[in-house]
């Protein structure tokens, strides 16, 4: 037996979750079974242990993204018992069951080993959301960001994607810009290494303007909406924008193409899902290599499973800050 959060839907199509005591043999089937120690809580954590968000396919439903742990039996030759091993993506947590319970069972394909230098528990501070803030980092250095070229603007910083990109871009040496809607977090935010603190009003007003004038070397960008299509008028020329989420709206309200011909500004898409094994790999050892781990852990809030319901309710309304870690035993 293990414990599991566990989400049922009513007759009705409410949804409740609560932590349950499961049979091991609910587990579904695939090649790795591993002794869960930390998961975490990212917006879609929210939405699935919620109302779902038509991201969860069938009921009862184990939530959580991601998770960290030890591999207890494998039938892959890639993995073995006592490996440590870290999962993102994959629609684990989604359309599978995920990482808020003391065992899962994935498929080998979708398991990183767990990178020297980083423990379980520090990979889960990491999360989805700091595992994308840093492919959102290399994609930029990709398309050409380099120290010295000006400040580089993160939105949404206070939330767990933006906190890593802070954290990540500062220690790297960028001047970083961080916007948040929270100006109670500027301390925290100064301590991840921000320079600049930018209100969230400042961005969001929407302008017919087709360019602003030229402020930033590149961007993070968890928001969209009403704020990428400011941000893409004031970017730097021949600069990049990764577009990571969604949190203030799907559209680019009040884009033009303007910034995109007459500037030559790239819109980078950012997806963490589906990234190749290789990427992934890359993306963990820059993890551990550029992460200031004192730094991660002044993002972390614990929680257990039992915790999950409010948190998941907090994040879908942007009341977490930094990164939620959960230990599942
Ligand atoms: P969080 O909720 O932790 O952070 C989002 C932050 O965005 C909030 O903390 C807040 O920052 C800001 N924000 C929230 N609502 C608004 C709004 N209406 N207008 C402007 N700013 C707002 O979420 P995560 O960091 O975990 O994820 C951020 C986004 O990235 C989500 O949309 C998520 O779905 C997406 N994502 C995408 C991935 C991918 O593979 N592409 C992987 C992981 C996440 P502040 O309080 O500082 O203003």
């Amino acid at each position: 037996m293990f414990k599991a959060l566990v989400v049922e839907k009513d007759e009705d199509g409410k949804t409740h979750a609560d932590v349950q005591d499961l049979d091991e043999a609910r587990l579904p089937e695939a090649e790795v079974t591993v002794a869960v120690e930390y998961s975490t809580l990212n917006y879609k954590d929210g939405l699935c242990i919620g109302p779902g968000g038509g991201l969860v396919r069938h009921y009862p439903h184990v939530p959580g993204i991601d998770f960290a742990g030890t591999v207890e039996a494998s039938s892959d030759d890639r993995y073995k018992p006592g490996d440590k091993v870290v999962l993102t993506g994959w629609r684990v947590g989604e359309a599978h069951w995920g990482g808020y319970a003391q065992k899962a069972r994935v498929k080998a394909d979708w398991l990183v080993p767990l990178p020297d230098g980083l423990t379980t528990r520090q990979a889960m501070a990491v999360g989805t959301a700091g595992f994308t803030a840093m492919l959102a980092v290399m994609a930029l250095e990709d398309h050409g960001l380099k120290l010295g070229d000006g400040p580089v603007l993160v939105t949404g910083a206070a939330g767990g994607v933006g906190s890593v990109a802070t954290a990540i871009l500062a220690k790297l040496g960028h001047e970083v810009a961080a916007v948040t809607g929270r100006p109670e977090t500027a301390d925290y935010l100064r301590d991840l290494g921000a320079a600049q603190i930018v209100p969230r009003e400042d961005l969001t007003e929407v302008t017919r303007k087709p360019l602003e004038s030229e402020t930033w070397a590149g961007c993070v960008d968890s928001v969209a909406g009403a704020m990428l299509g400011r941000v893409l008028k004031q970017m730097k020329y021949r600069s990049s924008v990764a577009a990571v989420g969604l949190a203030g709206g799907a559209a680019i309200e009040g884009a033009l193409i303007t910034p995109f011909i007459l500037r030559g500004v790239n819109l980078l898409g950012i997806d963490s899902v589906l990234r190749p094994y290789g990427d992934r790999v890359r993306a963990w050892n820059r993890l551990a290599a550029d992460l200031p781990m004192d730094k991660l852990e002044a993002m972390v809030q614990p929680a257990t499973l039992a915790d999950l319901p409010s948190l998941g309710a907090d994040i879908l309304k942007g009341r977490v800050k930094g990164r939620v870690v959960v230990d599942v035993n």
